[in-house]
C-alpha cells in the first residue's frame, strides 16, 4: 500500500491540490482517478487532456434549449422543494449555473426575488428570451462584489461539480448571503455504488466532470464555510429519452454524429424517472 502510494506520487506530481481542500497526497486508482486519500473525492485524470469546452455549443449538445427538456427539469425541481418542504414565496434565491433559465423562469414565478449565474452568454441570452430581466443574471467570471439583495437560498442543480475554484467562488457567496441562507446541491457522487460499478463508463464520468465530489469532501468542506447538512435526499430526476441519448453518444461520437442522435430521440416523448449515483444535499448556514 505504502509502496503504491509512493510511486503513485511520483506519477502525479503535476496534479493540482485536491478542491476538497484536503493536503494528504493523491493516490491513482484504476488508471484514471486521482483520489484524495482523505475523503475519495479525485481528478479524473483522463479530463486534463480533453477539458470542458464552454462555448455556444455546450448547450446545443445538451439540448439545454429544448422545452422538453425544460419541462423534465421545472417538474424534477418542484418535486424536490416539495420533498423539503421549501416554501421559496418570502425568499431571495439565486440559481448558480442555470443552463437554458427554464427553472430560473419558474424560480421566477414562485419566488420572493431570484437572480442567477451562468459562464454561457449564450445562456443568459435565452433566459432573457424567456422574460428574465438582465439585471437578474450575472457573469460567473463578472460578478458584481456585492447582489443587489442577500440570498436565502442558493441553488446548484448539477453545476457545483463544474465549479473551477469553489473556494474562492464560497469567499464570495459568503459575503452575499442572508443569515438563514441555505444551499440545496445536486451532484454525482465520488464512491457511490454506481460510480464504483461502472468506473470508465458511469454516465457521470464526461470531459466536463474534472472533478468529483464524495459525499465527505462536499460536507467538509463547506462544514469549514459554516455550512451544516440539514438534510440528505435522493434526487430522483425526470429525464426524457433524448437527455439519456445525448448523455451516452457524448462518451460514443463526434459532436456532429451526437447532434443528429439527439434530434432522433426528441422525437420520442419518453419519460423516465431514476437516479444513477447523485447526491442531493440541502445545507444550513451557522448563526
Ligand atoms: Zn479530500
Amino acid at each position: 500500500m505504502v509502496n503504491n502510494i509512493l510511486f503513485d506520487c511520483q506519477l502525479l506530481q503535476n496534479v493540482p491540490s485536491p478542491l476538497c481542500g484536503h493536503e494528504l497526497p493523491l493516490s491513482r486508482s484504476r488508471g484514471y482517478k486521482a483520489k484524495c486519500l482523505s475523503c475519495g473525492s479525485f481528478w479524473d485524470l483522463d479530463t486534463f487532456t480533453a477539458g470542458p469546452n464552454y462555448d455556444a455549443s455546450y448547450p446545443i449538445l445538451r439540448s439545454h434549449y429544448n422545452p422538453k427538456v425544460g419541462e423534465n427539469k421545472v417538474k424534477t425541481l418542484q418535486s424536490w422543494l416539495k420533498k423539503l418542504g421549501i416554501n421559496l414565496s418570502t425568499l431571495t434565491v439565486c440559481e448558480v449555473g442555470f443552463g437554458g433559465g427554464h427553472c430560473l423562469k419558474f424560480l421566477m414565478e414562485i419566488s420572493g426575488n431570484v437572480f442567477g449565474i451562468e459562464t454561457i452568454a449564450e445562456n443568459i441570452e435565452h433566459a432573457r428570451s424567456l422574460g428574465l430581466e438582465m439585471d437578474r443574471l450575472f457573469f460567473a467570471h463578472a460578478l458584481p462584489s456585492e447582489l443587489p439583495s442577500r440570498i436565502d437560498l442558493w441553488l446548484f442543480q448539477d453545476s457545483f461539480e463544474h465549479l473551477a475554484d469553489p473556494a474562492a467562488f464560497f469567499d464570495w457567496l459568503s459575503k452575499n448571503s442572508s443569515e438563514q441562507a441555505q444551499l440545496l446541491i445536486v451532484l454525482p457522487e465520488a464512491g457511490s455504488i454506481s460510480e464504483r460499478l461502472l468506473g470508465r463508463f458511469w454516465p457521470h464520468k464526461l470531459n466536463d466532470h474534472r472533478f468529483h465530489w464524495s459525499r465527505k469532501g462536499l460536507i467538509g468542506f463547506l462544514s469549514v464555510r459554516k455550512f451544516n447538512v440539514s438534510t440528505f435526499f435522493r434526487p430522483v430526476k425526470y429525464i426524457s429519452l433524448a437527455t439519456i441519448v445525448a448523455h451516452i453518444m457524448q462518451k460514443m461520437v463526434t459532436p456532429k454524429g451526437l447532434s443528429e442522435w439527439i434530434e432522433r430521440a426528441h422525437s420520442f416523448d419518453l419519460r423516465f424517472h431514476f437516479n444513477i449515483g447523485e447526491m442531493g444535499i440541502l445545507l444550513r448556514k451557522n448563526r
